[in-house]
């Protein structure tokens, strides 16, 4: 029988925009009120994807501005990519097209396999990204996009799901890095 598939995402984005909280609710099922910068963890997980189960490391970094050089191990061996905003920071926006276009330069592929997240939607009310602004990011670079809420645990899951599933997507088509 087959091994297990692994697989290996990476988290990134503007520091505070969540992802600790994101990937922490994914993995623990709870939400820390907190913030405690990340240095860099990696979280592993099972995660099931019609009906194929894959074992995966999750890379929950410190986060990025637009000065830092991508870390290698954020681009070798990584199979798809999690680049998280906050709907309350249109400079977090803004640093996920900065960040997606280091990746690609890095790794000299014309795409990767990758979602874009707008973080913290229970915040409402502070909101500077509108859904339409994310879908047409999400649209020019040719990955999927949803928004999250990690307090309320809205859609986390799903952005798991969708980066396996941007990650299938590529492999069968032969573009995958
Ligand atoms: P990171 O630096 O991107 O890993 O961000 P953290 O996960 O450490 O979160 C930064 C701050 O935002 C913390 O105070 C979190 O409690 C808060 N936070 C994280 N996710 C959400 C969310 O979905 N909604 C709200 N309102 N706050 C959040």
């Amino acid at each position: 029988s087959d091994s297990l598939k692994k697989r290996k995402i990476a988290v990134l984005g503007s520091r505070s925009v969540g992802k600790s909280s994101l990937v922490v609710q994914y993995t623990d099922n709870h939400f820390v009120e907190a913030y405690y910068p990340t240095i860099e963890n990696t979280f592993t997980k099972g995660i099931n994807l019609k009906g194929i189960e894959y074992d995966c490391d999750i890379i929950d970094t410190a986060g990025q501005d637009e000065y830092s050089i991508l870390n290698h191990k954020h681009a070798i061996g990584v199979h798809g990519y999690v680049l998280v905003y906050s709907v309350a920071s249109r400079a977090s926006f803004e640093m996920v097209r900065i960040v997606y276009d280091k990746i690609i330069n890095f790794c000299g592929l014309p795409a990767i396999p990758c979602v874009i997240v707008g973080q913290k939607r229970d915040l409402n009310r502070y909101r500077q990204v509108s859904e339409k602004e994310g879908q047409d990011l999400a649209a020019s670079v040719g990955s999927a996009w949803i928004e999250t809420s990690a307090r309320n645990n809205e859609n986390v899951a799903q952005v798991f799901e969708l980066c396996l599933n941007e990650i299938e997507k590529a492999r069968r088509g032969g573009t995958a890095p």
